[in-house]
């Protein structure tokens, strides 16, 4: 059977876009095919740096810019009265200095109406069924938008499904994580209250002995994201009853000085239970996983979209460099992601272990230890001359000991 295209994506999240943008870039032929009608909601609105140098790279800022968003310069975190502000513009990595705050809906439609632009042929409300997988050629079949079971064969399958999880399901590549089942719940808000000493960067603050945290993220429209992260159950509890429990928590919330209190909010509540994913592997026999396909750790650090646009890049260059032809060891693929993913994991566990409190909240953290771990927080965790990269896994354990002392 003759292909139809070289490559099948599967989802058209930023995953699946910068994936089919860099495999057209390099000539290939790319079918985006997407359940969903697009623009369509998902929570994930807080972009970080390293973001930028991606889509800059396929040429895919402009339609990003054209959006006007909301410029993130930095993030600010809180711990009972304390706060600590980072800012990308004083980080110890020569990277992107901002980026943005972003409706999903939009952003993610932007990025693949220009994919599209591009050249790839990409269909809407069109579900992903099948797909065998073999040396030489791969089979998918397909729900469209017309009820009709459609079947096509490519050369190469790229699995960007986000949360869908498609090959992860498919092929039983799931696996469980470690970490306690934490969600959250979340909704838009008005936020025409906001001050400027509030400023206009996500604003992060930790409660419940750490195990809990809130969001606020504004947008440039003057409405903003705002959600509770926490253990699952603590979070069924704020979502219960429509949410009531969540919507008093925002309106009283201390560090939010009533910004939240009496405001139209946008929708009802959204839970995102257990979010957290992983998958034994990250490619097989003409597959490779990129994006929420792969895994997923946690909110706290906006890590998402960077690690889709980054897993979406890196996942292409191999693809496209096998199907020239060149000998490819798609394992460099998984250790150099988990590299990442790893730095965000010390962080994150440490963010919920308190550490990472300790070294934000103390005034003995210097300004170049601080700079270092804006560099992670802007998502340049593959930049090993690093220090806070490098021995992510006891740095900050050590540095919350000497500052404890
Ligand atoms: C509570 C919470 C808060 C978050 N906050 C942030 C944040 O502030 N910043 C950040 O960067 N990240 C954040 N994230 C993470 C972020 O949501 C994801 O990492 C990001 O959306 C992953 O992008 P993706 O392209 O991999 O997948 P997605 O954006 O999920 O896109 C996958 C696409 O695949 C499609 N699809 C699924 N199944 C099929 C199928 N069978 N056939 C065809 N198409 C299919 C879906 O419809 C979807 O459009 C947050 C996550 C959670 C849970």
């Amino acid at each position: 059977m003759k292909n139809n295209f070289d490559v099948v994506v599967i989802g058209a999240g930023p995953a699946g876009s910068v994936a089919a943008c860099k495999l057209m870039k390099e000539g290939f032929t790319v079918k985006v095919i997407e359940k969903m009608e697009f623009p369509r909601f998902v929570i994930g609105e807080s972009l970080l740096p390293h973001s930028m140098d991606f889509l800059d790279e396929l040429d895919l800022l402009k339609c990003v810019e054209d959006q006007e968003f909301q410029v993130k310069t930095g993030a600010c975190f809180y711990h009972n009265e304390e706060r600590c502000d980072f800012l990308f513009s004083d980080q110890f990595t020569q990277g992107w200095t901002y980026t943005y705050q972003v409706k999903r809906a939009d952003f993610d439609n932007a990025l693949i109406k220009e994919t599209q632009n591009k050249g790839a042929d990409v269909e809407f409300k069109a579900e992903v069924l099948e797909v065998k997988t073999g040396k030489d050629q791969q089979y998918v079949k397909y729900l469209n938008e017309n009820n009709e079971e459609i079947e096509l064969y490519c050369r190469f399958v790229v699995d960007a499904s986000g949360y869908g999880r498609v090959l992860p399901r498919m092929f039983k590549l799931e696996e469980p994580v470690p970490t306690p089942p934490r969600s959250a719940v979340f909704s838009h808000f008005d936020d025409s209250k906001r001050t400027e000493e509030a400023g206009r960067n996500i604003f992060i603050h930790a409660f419940n002995d750490n195990t809990s945290w809130i969001w606020s993220i504004p947008f440039s429209d003057g409405t903003a994201s705002v959600g509770i992260v926490g253990n699952t159950d603590y979070i069924e509890e704020c979502a219960a009853n429509d949410g009531q429990k969540f919507k008093e928590l925002v309106a009283d919330f201390p560090g939010l000085d009533g910004r939240y209190a009496n405001v139209d909010y946008k929708f009802e509540p959204r839970t995102v239970s257990n979010y957290a994913v992983s998958v034994k592997q990250l490619h097989g026999e003409g597959y490779i996983l990129c994006g929420n396909s792969t895994e997923f750790l946690d909110p706290i650090f906006s890590s998402g979209v960077t690690l889709a646009v980054s897993s979406g890049y890196k996942a292409a260059t191999l693809v496209s460099n096998f199907l020239k032809g060149e000998n490819v060891n798609f394992d460099d693929y998984s250790v150099e992601l988990k590299k990442g993913i790893d730095v965000f994991r010390s962080y994150v566990n440490g963010w919920y272990d308190g550490t990472l409190q300790t070294v934000f909240f103390s005034d003995k953290t210097n300004d170049d230890i601080k700079r270092q771990i804006c560099s992670v927080l802007a998502g340049y965790v593959w930049d090993e001359s690093n220090p806070f990269v490098k021995k992510h896994s006891t740095v900050l354990k050590t540095l919350a000991k000497v500052v404890q002392l």
